[in-house]
């Protein structure tokens, strides 16, 4: 079991860990990381672990052992060494290419607060991430971008909150998802909430998001596909709404 400081700190950017284990096939885990595990459309972090004498293993992404969400396997890049089992070494994400999932992320939440639709799809990356709607209306995107932007001026907070398994049953309009639902069997389920008292949204995910809208900067819907009869695909992406 790794302990997933990511879920608590979404800033920490470096961290002393120990070594604890090395799978068969050279995967890194350690006691615990600020590195995100692949999961819920967000990529996992890539980033190095510096060693006691200062050399680095690169990290080329992060994953969950199979068969649950409890240990995570940092993956080398070709050719790395890896170390010893109980050795300490520092984490370092590879925090500007985290920082801009952090804002897709959050930005993606902003999404599914003004279109306010079943999702069916999402996935968070670097210079575009895209939500996949169910609804059959088109939608105007400079109409969309302006309504995203009021959310991001208006920075509002962006904060976590745990509640049982039993209140999510009993407010099950919180789960926007169409086909993921939370991961259950742990008593409790993360909330990510935006807004001063969650006025603005909450729903259960476990990726890293900034703390407050503002972070974001110029953001922008950049296209929007049909996809099927009822499916609309919407991307959003960096920088101000190209003109024309
Ligand atoms: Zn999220």
């Amino acid at each position: 079991m790794t302990r997933q400081l990511f879920a608590e700190d979404a800033y920490l950017s470096t961290y002393e860990a120990k070594v604890v284990d090395v799978s068969a096939r050279g995967g890194i885990i350690l006691d615990a990381t600020n590195f995100y595990a692949t999961s819920g459309g967000q990529p996992g972090d890539t980033g190095f672990l510096e060693r006691a004498d200062g050399t680095k293993v690169q990290i080329a992404t992060t994953v969950y052992d199979e068969g649950g969400k409890e240990t995570i396997i940092h993956i080398p890049a070709e050719g790395e060494v890896v170390p010893e089992i109980g050795e300490p070494l520092v984490a370092h994400i590879d925090w500007d290419r985290r920082y801009r999932l952090m804002q897709m992320h959050t930005a993606c939440h902003l999404l599914s607060v003004i279109c306010p639709l079943p999702i069916t799809g999402a996935s968070v990356s670097e210079a575009d991430s895209r939500i996949d709607f169910d609804m059959t209306d088109t939608a105007d995107k400079a109409e969309l971008t302006e309504r995203m932007m009021e959310l991001i001026s208006a920075n509002h907070p962006v904060f976590t909150r745990w509640i049982t398994e039993a209140e999510l049953d009993a407010n099950p309009d919180l789960v926007k998802s169409k086909n993921v639902k939370p991961p259950r069997g742990v008593g409790k389920i993360r909330l990510v909430c935006i807004g001063e008292d969650a006025a603005i949204d909450s729903q259960p995910c476990g990726g890293t998001h900034v703390s407050e809208t503002g972070e974001l900067g110029a953001m922008h819907i950049g296209k929007i596909e049909k996809k099927g009869r009822e499916n609309r695909r919407m991307r959003i992406r960096f920088g101000k709404l190209p003109q024309g």
